[in-house]
């Protein structure tokens, strides 16, 4: 059962060599494993080969695997799932990263909720690029002005944005819509120097979107295999 070490050792050789491709340092890019629905053990795994940034999605779910994994400081956890502000506070309390965040208001309740004896909490916002109404993002014509206003917010700091564009497969539209982000985030940087990363790319579009400037690649199946969400159902049942 080395599959889990290997895949990491495979997508990170993929990253170097496709940053050398492009003339990038592969230290630009941090690989993100995207461990949602995933067991502990699975997890385990990945931090034996030398993984240490783990993104989730399900707040309850996220919060449990970094209270099993507290005495581990070397591990940085990332909440990249659609943010719900009942659950603002187990984001604010546990998190070091927020990619979501798509409103003032949420800003405001996780400034509000950020632990004093932690540091400020990492955000990007996220925006809707392809503009689905069913998609959560905040459209462009917003982001400045959000922007703007997380900067006046002590507790939380600007590091940048993050994109889920539509589900595209042909690799050529891949690079052009993550070429137009790359845009937008060069654009608002000239006016926040401190943002540094860009949150763009998963499995199936990781080399465009490296080629494109990512400096954050968010990667769960092909770390971790198709994701079961029937045995995850379950557990979370079981839990109960
Ligand atoms: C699940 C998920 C990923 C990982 O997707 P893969 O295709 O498995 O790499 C990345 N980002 C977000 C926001 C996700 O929800």
């Amino acid at each position: 059962m080395t599959t889990i070490r290997q895949n990491i050792h495979d997508v990170r050789e993929r990253i170097a060599s496709t940053a050398r491709d492009c003339a990038r340092s592969p230290e630009e890019v941090l690989l993100l494993a995207v461990s949602k629905t995933q067991p502990v053990t699975a997890i385990e795994k990945a931090i034996l080969a030398g993984q240490r940034a783990f993104g989730e999605n399900y707040v309850q779910e996220g919060v449990e695997k970094i209270h099993h994994f507290a005495r581990n400081l070397t591990l940085e956890w990332h909440f990249i799932g659609r943010l719900q502000s009942n659950k603002s506070r187990l984001v604010a309390e546990h998190f070091a990263w927020c990619h979501t965040v798509d409103n003032l208001k949420i800003a405001q309740r996780l400034n509000k909720q950020r632990p004093v004896n932690m540091s400020a909490l990492n955000v990007l916002i996220q925006i809707n690029i392809s503009n689905e109404s069913n998609k959560s993002g905040i459209p462009l014509h917003e982001l400045r002005q959000l922007a703007e206003n997380i900067c006046t917010l002590p507790r939380l700091r600007l590091r940048g944005l993050m994109v889920i564009p539509a589900v595209e497969n042909d690799y050529q539209r891949q690079l052009e819509n993550f070429k137009e982000i790359k845009q937008i985030f060069l654009e608002l940087k000239r006016n926040y120097f401190q943002m540094d990363t860009l949150s763009l790319g998963m499995s199936a579009d990781m080399v465009a979107a490296i080629h494109a400037g990512s400096t954050l690649l968010r990667i769960g199946s092909a770390i971790f295999g198709t994701r079961d969400y029937r045995r995850f159902c379950k557990k979370s049942i079981d839990i109960k």
